[in-house]
């Protein structure tokens, strides 16, 4: 085999795969056809749950873009508050998709992966032993094997064509248009959210002076995603929902999007997985694309891992379409509801829902809701059954900050070599025996205690904390089997348990 993994296709999500497997040394390649990094801005967002997974690898310092504590859902005139999200990556990080790209590739490329530009490939095949591609770049065409192949690339991916899988959904009834522009009247309070009989628009400030403006046409709606937009069409739009023109001038990129919203029937087929993109497209809606794109490949990374490493248990790959699909079927249903109040029609009645649904948003309790929602603090993946029941099994693992025996730090910090992280706040008899012996690399155990108030942490004696920063399981003080209950926690998660010869 040339490779462990090889990855088709290197946006953000290719990229970040890339840099999961070579952090957990998984001897992996990107191809990727583009000679560099897109020079369009796409995607704006990185969400909170992609800040605080990027921050478990250390990578969110280096994300050098503009902090706004809010979201938007639908673009409500109510704007989703993210500050009421505990945690310190409480807003959206407004960033041109090609900073994030690049901050990504920059740290694949430092573990050792070996990223391919210029490499097209145009055929995919797997049999029981493994996965063959052929490419063709700038030396003519070649071929290479691995063991398992993720397609990464994107919307039209050939990956997902040539695995057989089905994307399923429906086709696009309605399109928007975008620009980025410099603006001589820049709206006061940064973010401009405007709906009327004329359209929908919003302007969000981007780095160095830029702007993007989104918005629907009410007249231009059905022009199809194919058809160029002109600065003269995009800037006659947003004068005619907003009587002005802002002073925009000098666009920097001109872009018409669609409503087809599909997702891949399976996310796996036999060594052939599917992540971002290829496996599921929307309206960008709450700009929310990318954030999952890169919060599945932080999915998968280490369980490829686990099974190349051979100590993965048997329902591990599964997990993977197990976990996320679900989740991506509840994103589909929230774009289509955010199209349907951004775009569906513009009746008085929808002015009369929209005003309706952004007094409603103005409720902290329904705020909360849609923030942790769109913001993906509201994942719960359930797929341990024999641990015993708890409030945090597979919930999201927040930045605790933690006293060790040597000070303090943020929980992240254990998560840096992209192992699993055993947290003991208990260091009792029971513990002690559970953990002798053992003998897995890729567990870390750590005996801390919590140094602020996390109420729902407060009754944990154990927790086992996924390498992607979700809580396997955790028990609680009042446990009295925890000796076989973590041994066999860590056994059914971390592979063989090798702690059964006391010392
Ligand atoms: C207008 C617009 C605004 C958006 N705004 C947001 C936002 O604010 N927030 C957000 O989270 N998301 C947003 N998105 C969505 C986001 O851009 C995408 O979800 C994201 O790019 C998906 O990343 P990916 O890596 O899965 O796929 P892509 O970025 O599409 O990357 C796929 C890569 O695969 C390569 N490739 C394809 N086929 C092959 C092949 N055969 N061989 C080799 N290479 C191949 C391509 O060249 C490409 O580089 C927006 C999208 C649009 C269109």
């Amino acid at each position: 085999m040339n490779y462990e993994v090889i990855i088709v296709g290197g946006g953000p999500v290719g990229m970040t795969l890339a840099g999961e497997l070579a952090l957990a040394g998984v001897k992996n390649c990107v191809l990727e056809r583009l000679k560099s990094t897109i020079s369009q801005s796409r995607a704006l967002t990185a969400h909170p749950r992609t800040l605080e997974q990027l921050d478990l690898r250390g990578l969110k310092d280096k994300l050098n873009g503009k902090p706004l504590p809010t979201g938007h859902f639908a673009a409500l005139d109510t704007r989703l508050d993210f500050s009421v999200l505990k945690s310190s990556s409480n807003y959206t990080l407004y960033i041109p998709q090609h900073d994030t790209e690049k901050v990504l590739e920059e740290w694949a490329i430092s573990l050792g992966a070996d990223i391919r530009r210029e490499v097209e490939v145009i055929s995919v095949g797997q049999d029981e032993e493994g996965v063959a591609i052929v490419a063709s770049g700038t030396q003519g065409e070649f071929k290479l094997t691995a063991n398992y192949l993720v397609g990464a690339d994107g919307a039209r991916s050939l990956v997902r064509k040539q695995a057989g899988i089905p994307f399923t959904g429906t086709s696009e009834t309605l399109t928007g248009m975008l620009g980025d522009v410099e603006l001589d009247n820049p709206p006061e309070f940064g973010v401009l959210s405007s709906y009327n009989e004329y359209g929908q628009l919003m302007v969000v400030p981007m780095a160095k002076g830029m702007y993007r403006i989104v918005l629907i046409d009410a007249e231009r709606k059905s022009v199809p995603k194919e058809e160029p937009v002109t600065f003269e069409e995009l800037r006659s739009s947003v004068e005619r929902m907003i009587g002005n023109d802002l002073g925009m001038r000098s666009p920097s990129w001109l872009s018409r999007y669609g409503n087809a919203t599909l997702q891949a029937d399976r996310y796996r087929e036999g060594r052939i997985f599917l992540v971002g993109d290829a496996a599921h497209i929307h309206f960008p809606a709450g700009g929310q694309g990318m954030n999952v794109g890169i919060q599945e490949a932080v999915n998968l990374g280490w369980k490829l891992a686990a099974a190349l490493r051979g100590w993965a248990p048997k329902w591990l790959l599964d997990s993977y379409h197990n976990e996320r699909f679900p989740i991506n079927t509840a994103l589909l249903k929230n774009t289509i509801v955010q199209t349907f109040l951004m775009g569906g029609e513009f009746s008085p009645r929808m002015i009369e829902l929209r005003a309706m649904l952004s007094d409603l948003l103005q409720v902290p309790e329904a705020n909360a809701q849609l923030a942790a929602q769109i913001s993906a603090f509201n994942i719960r993946y359930e797929t341990d059954n024999q641990a015993p029941e708890h409030p945090l099994n597979g919930v999201r693992f927040p930045a605790l900050n933690l006293h060790l025996d040597g000070g303090t730090c943020s929980a992240y910090d254990l998560f840096r070599a992209g192992g699993f992280v055993l947290l003991n706040f208990v260091a009792d008899e029971g513990f002690e025996q559970a953990i002798r012996g053992l003998n897995l690399p890729h567990v870390q155990i750590i005996r801390a205690s919590i140094k602020e108030n996390y109420s729902e942490w407060k009754d944990v004696h154990t927790a086992l904390i996924r390498p992607d920063g979700y809580v396997a399981w955790a028990i609680s003080h009042t446990e009295t089997q925890s000796k076989d209950i973590i041994k066999q926690g860590i056994h059914r998660w971390c592979g063989e348990y090798k702690g059964l010869l006391t010392v």
